[in-house]
């Protein structure tokens, strides 16, 4: 690394990056290219020779932003939000900087040590269980992606009852969640070899918001006892991808634990808002659970990214993700007096990704982050307002956090050409560059789903989206 080339470069790309986010709202916010559009303008072989850094930004500027969804931009409502900051960035920045690989304590003691440290302030701003933190048993550790986090717990609980039951039994052993649980999951077991038809999803509807019912996941472990197999996994949610619906936790829980099954609770978006106290009770009931995660690289201003998964027995996952070859044998290792959190994740190498969580955290402050979402929540509430008085349109699931559900209604009750419908309004305000939404299907309904959350998205904006949605609407109804 040639520090002053660092120094000319780095200032100019501080400055490409800040001049992209003055003119963001420049954007089509949904990249507009057609597939393969690249392979047309870059050429077939990596350059001989060097070239410049103005040349590689000119075709960033022509090349690369053509083909950019804009996720920063103000007007990007869809999935769920993936946030930047200033300080995330300088966290990012700085990781890059050091380049350091954290995967025992050895080989950088403070990115495991700030990792702790990290997780404990924000497993205490989430008010989560003392067996959580680090002190005792329990602990956080940073994963790549809440699928990640899924897997290693899944993992970790499979092996735990692999131990109880005999290694013979992995045919028998059965995962629970409700059919709104993210796809995630699914991938987790397939995996961790969970036999397919070893998957119990639950269904889950309008009835309770799309929330799982105790009396089904009870109804399902007892049949399976029955027939001689094993429950030993449930996943519960906090804040579903397709509408935001908050399992009752404290219910789940009860049954898992006298079932001996691994109670997992997935919070990847809505986690964040459990920092303010009068959202808090979206969590009541996660002492039950062994394993919880939240995104900070969703909507809690840190750069993707940044999963924070927390256990109450960290003995779980090293039991199950250990591994000491002599390559990478150390004193402080042996001697059990620190972490590898190489042995709470399937990778080896790790990122200093704690960086940019403290860099928030400290740079933000908690009540700064407690108004950012505050914020979002205010704006969703407001335009749930808007959708609810349009005559053509309604809410489809009661808005918690700061995902709006709604669509247009149908016309003689003609459900099928409803969902042409509102598929066709989803393509038309999406390919006018001027905001993005995505979709989901509640109970065979095609729903629009706009998620408030980037971080530079003001009350102008949600007003004048919602604007270009009725006017699309009414496009569309004829009206
Ligand atoms: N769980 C929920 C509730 C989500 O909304 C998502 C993604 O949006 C995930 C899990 C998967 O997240 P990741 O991309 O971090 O694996």
């Amino acid at each position: 690394m040639d520090s002053e080339q660092l120094r000319e470069y780095g200032h100019r790309m501080v400055d490409f990056i800040a001049d992209y986010y003055k003119t963001i709202e420049t954007f089509p916010v949904l990249s507009q290219v057609q597939p393969g559009y690249l392979h047309n303008l870059l050429p077939d072989s990596a350059p001989d020779q060097p070239e410049t850094v103005e040349q590689v930004l000119d075709d960033v500027k022509t090349k690369i932003l053509p083909g950019i969804t804009h996720w920063q931009s103000p007007t990007f409502y869809a999935y769920y939000p993936s946030n930047s900051s200033v300080a995330g960035f300088l966290g990012e920045m700085l990781s890059a900087g050091l380049g350091i690989v954290g995967f025992s304590w050895v080989t950088s003691p403070a990115a495991t040590e700030l990792e702790m440290i990290v997780l404990d302030w924000l497993a205490k701003l989430l008010n989560l269980p003392e067996q959580f933190l680090s002190k005792g048993n329990g602990g956080g550790v940073i994963q790549g992606s809440a699928s990640e986090a899924i897997l290693v717990v899944m993992i970790g609980a499979r092996e735990k009852v692999l131990r109880r039951v005999g290694k013979n039994a992995l045919g028998k052993l059965v995962v629970y969640s409700s059919d709104q649980t993210h796809s995630a999951l699914q991938k987790a077991c397939q995996i961790a070899g969970i036999h397919p038809e070893n998957c119990r999803v639950l269904k889950a509807d309008s009835s309770t918001n799309y929330a799982l019912r105790p009396e089904l996941l009870q109804e399902a472990v007892s049949k399976d006892i029955e027939a001689g197999l094993i429950p030993f996994f449930l996943c519960g949610n906090v804040g579903t991808t397709s509408s935001t619906a908050v399992d009752p936790l404290a219910a789940l829980g009860k049954i898992a634990k006298s079932n001996e099954i691994w109670f997992h609770v997935d919070a990847a978006y809505a986690g964040s808002a459990c920092i303010c106290p009068e959202y808090r009770q979206y969590i009541d009931g996660v002492e039950t659970a062994d394993s919880f995660n939240m995104n900070a690289h969703k909507w809690f201003l840190t750069n993707f990214d940044c999963s924070l998964l927390w256990v109450k027995d960290q003995y779980v996952l090293t039991e199950a993700l250990s591994t000491n070859p002599e390559f990478l044998k150390n004193k402080a290792s042996q001697a059990n007096l620190v972490v590898d959190y190489k042995d709470w994740q399937i990778p080896l190498g790790r990122r200093f990704r704690s960086l940019k969580l403290w860099m928030v955290l400290r740079l933000y402050g908690a009540e700064t982050l407690k108004s950012y979402i505050r914020n979002h929540i205010k704006l969703a509430k407001d335009l749930e307002q808007l959708v609810s008085q349009d005559p053509n349109f309604e809410v489809v699931t009661p808005r918690i956090f700061s995902l709006v559900c709604f669509r247009i209604l149908p016309v003689d009750n003609d459900e099928k050409e409803c969902n042409n419908r509102n598929r066709n309004l989803l393509d038309a305000v999406n390919s006018s560059g001027k905001l993005f939404l995505s979709h989901t299907a509640l109970s065979g309904k095609i729903v629009l789903r706009c998620a408030i959350g980037a971080p530079l998205t003001e009350e102008r904006h949600v007003k004048e989206t919602w604007k270009v949605i009725q006017e699309e609407a009414s496009r569309l109804l004829g009206k």
